[in-house]
């Protein structure tokens, strides 16, 4: 099942988005075992996103064959040293104290981490991440920091059936990658799609999305665990 599932995927998610970029997909792979996993990379997953530390260490040495390992999650502080020089990607730095705390434990321990900016594109109060208006500034003073390379911006779409909304927001997320990178030119992904809306966002210009849902099938809530 997941083996034709991720197949089926990666045949219909195009080489390229509508800017010409190569479109990376990530299997975000919360709740799902270590056997789960390694059929999606046998299937031809090349990059994996976790939301929990706890189980980003628990599966982190049983995971055969994956070339990058991604945070997708919300970090505390606390939990970062469990995750330095072994995640390729911090999907989801949504505030600066985190930015701070990641750069001050990345040059202590002698790497460099790269992070994507979150932002909240949808406005929603339940959500992590900087306000459109914040961004221009969180981003001047995060690329300052040493032992951080920003390499782009990350989003969820708000859960909606209005295509139009979401491709508005869509749209102004490329908007804002576009014109931050403009300065300095260093970005490489806007990470943008999930299972229920990844063809607009493409379409949109996202060139990195995570798939859940479309893989691994619908999520079995975990007692006492966030299912997000
Ligand atoms: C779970 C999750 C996804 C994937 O969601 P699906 O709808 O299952 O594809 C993508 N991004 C983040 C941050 C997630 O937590």
């Amino acid at each position: 099942m997941i083996t034709e599932n991720v197949k089926k995927l990666l045949a219909e998610v195009p080489q390229k988005n509508a800017f010409g970029e190569p479109v990376t997909v990530v299997a975000a792979v919360k709740t799902q075992s270590i056997e789960a996993i390694n059929e999606a990379i046998a299937a031809g997953i090349t990059e994996i996103g976790d939301n929990h530390v706890q189980e980003f260490r628990d599966k982190y040495s049983g995971i055969c064959g994956v070339q990058k390992r991604h945070f997708i999650g919300r970090l505390q502080t606390n939990k970062i040293k469990y995750l330095l020089g072994k995640c390729d990607l911090y999907q989801s730095v949504d505030r600066l104290a985190l930015a701070e705390e990641l750069a001050r434990k990345s040059e202590a321990k002698g790497v460099v981490s790269n992070v994507l900016l979150e932002i909240n594109a949808g406005n929603e109060p339940s959500k992590g991440g900087f306000l459109f208006e914040e961004a221009e500034l969180a981003y001047q003073s995060i690329k300052k920091l040493g032992a951080l390379n920003v390499q782009g911006l990350m989003a969820m779409l708000p859960l909606s059936d209005d295509e139009e909304l979401l491709r508005s927001i869509a749209r102004k997320m490329r908007g804002l990658y576009d014109r931050l990178n403009a300065a300095d030119g260093n970005f490489k992904y806007l990470s943008m799609g999930m299972s229920g809306d990844w063809k607009l966002c493409v379409e949109c210009g996202s060139n990195m999305i995570r798939i859940g849902t479309t893989i691994f099938g619908r999520r079995v809530a975990v007692a006492g665990k966030r299912n997000a």
